[in-house]
Formats: C-alpha cells, structure tokens, sequence
C-alpha cells in the first residue's frame, strides 16, 4: 500500500512522474536505451535540460526578465558557498532563520564580511524577524523563505536596493511571489520539485561580474551559464525526473494551483492543531509554514499511542528534525488533501481514545 508520505526531504513526488521515470529506466522515448545509459550530450538529453530550465523560468514567471535557470550538483549547501564565492566582494548581510541561514552565514564569512541583521534564534527560531535594516553598501541581501526544519516561511520579503538572494529549498513552487525582486533563487530539488542529486539555481545575469578574485570553474556561475548547465555531465536522472514534476505541475495550472491545494492541506492541519488540545503548534502563528508544519503534544506520556497510531495508519515521516524534536508533517505539492485528512483524523482519534 502507498504510503502517506510526509518526509522532509527527499521527499514525495506525484505518483504519475514515478511512473513515467521507470519506465524511461527501462526505454527513453522509445529509443531502446535507458534514461540511466544515454550520452548527456545527446540530443534526448539536451532537450530534457532544455525544458527543465525553460519550464523553472516559465512557471515562475520570468521568462524574457534577463533571468537564466540552472540545474547543478552539489546540493543547496554548496550554494551558501557559491552564492559568497561569486558574489560577496567585501560585505553581505544575512537573515538568520534557522540551521540553513546559519549555514550559509558560515560559508559566507570565509569570504568578507558578514552583517547577520536579524535572528530568530533567542526563540529557537520559531518566528521570522521582521524589524531590521539591510545596509545600503552590503554587495547582496541573503535570506531563507521557507525554514524547513522549523516550519517557519517568510510572508514578506524586504524592499531593498541591493541583490536579493534567497534560498528556496523547501517551498519552491509552492506558492506565488513576485520572483522578479529576486536576483537569485536556488532550491535542492529534494524538497519540492524532483530527487536528490540536483539543485536549481535561477540567475538574474546582471549581477555576475563584480567580484575581483578568481573563481574555480565548477563554481563560477558564469561558466556554467555560458555552457548552458552542461559544463560537465549533469545529473541526468536527477535532471530528468525534476523535469518531469514540472511539467506535472504546469498541466496541473502551475503554481497558482498549486497554491490553493497547498493553503487548504495547511489549513486543514493547522486548524487540527489548533482546536485539539493534546497538540501545540511550534511556531508564531503568522510565520506558519504551508509547507512544513510543526507541532509537539501537550503531554508526553501520549507518544507511544501516537506513533503507534499514526504509523498504523500508513503515515511515514511525521518526526520532526533532530534538533527541534516533536512532530513536522512536510506537506510538499505532490502530497493529496487525502493524506492530510488521514493525519488529521488520526489526531481526533487520540482526542477521542486519550
Ligand atoms: C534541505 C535544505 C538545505 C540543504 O540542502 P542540501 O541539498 O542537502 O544541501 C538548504 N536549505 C534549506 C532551506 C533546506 O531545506
């Protein structure tokens, strides 16, 4: 029986891409080779990391913007150092909202000066900092819109002058922005759009070019823009199976469709953690994520039941990450209403047994 899968990440995919990806492991496009055998230079392949980058831009609305969308290997994590490496000439400013903030917080001081402007982390990063001033003379402004292990997602993003660069990870196509205030967006595809193994990184290219040192090859985004994203092999299947999911998505209604299932499966969870007294949210109300929600039970003593329950229930992933504890029911795009109702349900049946 398939699982109600709530896994952080990696993560769910729709079921329809699962079946179209096996199928090409076994023959792609009818060509009597594997997606898993073919040259990354064939013309198969090209075209399936052509419509990858072309479909990121599409569906964020910035086709034709100076925008171009890459498809690379290294995860988020090697972003935090890609981001600083290309772009932090002598001072950045950062948000800290959490374990991946501070990370890229790290990566970032080995290359200038870093302005942290605001921290979560006097409450265990449970809400968003809202109050805060970004310098004028920083080189870019770097913040995480959804905190992934926390379950906080930034509603609103600052005006501010300089680059805006945000780390996307885990709601990346779940929701509508005005992506074109943003300079660079990255996202490990693990979260909400395809397997491990890949990460996009869209590039507004009017902002490369200013740092003085010399950047490695396979960490300039220049290079890989003026290749393409196929300066070397990429990660076909990683690539391919992210491409599949967007085009999911796009015969789906985009992100704005999207959008709507994902506030209702939020809603419906949140309103569960809110009226059933064993359970208490972890975060700030308003800085609720509609991707990742977090929450304990009230009384300890009711675990045993509740894992049990759950578990019986075909639910997987429910347990919140390692430094935070509790419970996190990750509620990526491909995750029906159905499998929210299940949890839910499963919820007021403690309730009702307790
Ligand atoms: C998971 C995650 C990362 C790290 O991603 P990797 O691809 O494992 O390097 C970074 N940022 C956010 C917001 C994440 O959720």
């Amino acid at each position: 029986m398939k699982k109600h899968n709530y896994s952080a990440g990696p993560c769910i995919l729709p079921q329809e891409v699962f079946k179209e990806a096996s199928q090409a492991t076994l023959d792609f496009n009818n060509s009597g080779l594997s997606i898993l055998e073919i040259s990354h230079r064939s013309k198969d392949f090209v075209d399936v990391m052509e419509e990858a980058r072309s479909l990121s831009l599409e569906l964020l609305g910035l086709e034709g913007k100076g925008y171009k969308a890459l498809f690379l290997q290294g995860g988020a994590s090697l972003q935090f150092l890609m981001v600083a490496y290309n772009l932090l000439e002598k001072k950045a400013a950062y948000l800290n909202t959490g374990t991946w903030a501070a990370n890229a917080i790290k990566e970032a001081k080995l290359f200038g000066e870093v302005d942290v402007v605001a921290s979560s982390e006097d409450k265990k990063f449970s809400y968003i900092p809202k109050k805060y001033d970004i310098p004028a003379d920083a080189d870019y402004f770097h913040c995480t819109s959804n905190n992934t292990i926390y379950g906080t997602q930034m509603k609103k993003f600052p005006a501010t002058r300089i680059p805006l660069i945000c780390d996307m990870s885990s709601d990346i196509f779940s929701r509508q922005l005005d992506f074109s205030k943003f300079d660079l967006i990255y996202a490990g595809a693990q979260k909400n759009m395809g397997p491990a193994g890949t990460t996009l990184v869209v590039i507004k290219e009017d902002i490369l070019g200013e740092v003085s040192r010399k950047i490695p090859s396979m960490l300039n985004y220049k290079l890989h823009l003026d290749k393409d994203s196929m300066y070397n092999t990429p990660s076909v299947y990683a690539v391919y199976v992210s491409m599949l999911t967007l085009r999911w998505l796009k015969d789906l209604g985009g992100i704005s469709a999207i959008e709507e299932q994902n506030k209702k499966k939020a809603a419906l969870l949140y309103s569960e953690i809110d009226i059933n007294p064993l359970f208490k949210g972890y975060t700030a109300v308003e800085d609720r994520s509609i991707m990742n929600a977090t929450f304990t039970l009230s009384k300890e003593s009711l675990k045993e039941r509740f894992d049990s329950m759950w578990k019986e229930a075909g639910i997987n992933g429910l347990n919140g990450h390692r430094s935070v504890g509790g419970y996190r029911a990750s509620m990526y795009n491909a995750l029906p209403l159905e499998s929210v109702q299940i949890l839910v349900d499963v919820m007021s049946d403690l309730e009702r047994k307790a």
